[in-house]
């Protein structure tokens, strides 16, 4: 285990069974995990699926952790939250599911592999990544030195919607 706290960021998205309740209560069950700090996180937005283009809208948001888990464990943990949180799968990617939590970053870390890369390998190109990204941490960047809100700047994220939410009537 690392000797310190670490900064972490996790992405959660949803597009079954009620995609915002889901994306809700996930970020709320990120603050009960062995190790690891509920930081902040970030509104909620609505846009189209990445992949097969057949299946519900997407609600994405993200959140800023502090942890003293190692990558592979705060992964192993997002992987049995997931599940926990009744995660299926219809087999294809990027199919319709109703809860997906990835690790976007993991302090500086750069990692590449299967079972974990770091950054998460999405998240340059993805509005509903960055734009909850930057909402959290506007100076934040990329062990490569990029800043999240440089790479959102740079796509057209026209089609993603913040929501407002429930309770706060803005
Ligand atoms: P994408 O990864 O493009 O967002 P996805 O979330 O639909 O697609 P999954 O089926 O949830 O993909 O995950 C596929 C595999 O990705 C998992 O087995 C997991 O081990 C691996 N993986 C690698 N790096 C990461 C990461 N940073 N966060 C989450 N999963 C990761
Ligand atoms: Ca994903
Ligand atoms: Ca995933």
């Amino acid at each position: 285990m690392p000797a310190s706290w670490v900064p972490a960021y996790v992405g959660a998205g949803s597009n079954l069974d009620d995609p915002q309740r889901q994306v809700e209560l996930a970020l709320a069950r990120l603050a009960e995990m062995d190790s690891t700090r509920l930081v902040a996180v970030s509104p909620l937005y609505a846009g189209p699926p990445m992949g097969p283009s057949d299946q519900p809208d997407y609600v994405n948001a993200a959140a800023a952790l502090l942890t003293r888990l190692a990558p592979e464990s705060l992964l192993s943990a997002l992987q049995s939250l997931e599940l926990r949180l009744g995660r299926s799968r219809d087999g294809s990617k990027w199919g319709p599911r109703r809860i997906d939590l990835d690790l976007l970053l993991h302090g500086d870390t750069v990692r590449q592999g299967d079972a974990l890369t770091l950054p998460h390998p999405g998240l340059a190109e993805r509005c509903f990544v960055l734009r909850p990204l930057t909402d959290l941490a506007p100076e934040l960047r990329l062990p490569d030195g990029r800043r999240v809100s440089a790479l959102l700047q740079a796509l057209d994220c026209s089609q993603l919607r913040k929501l407002c939410s429930r309770g706060d009537g803005d």
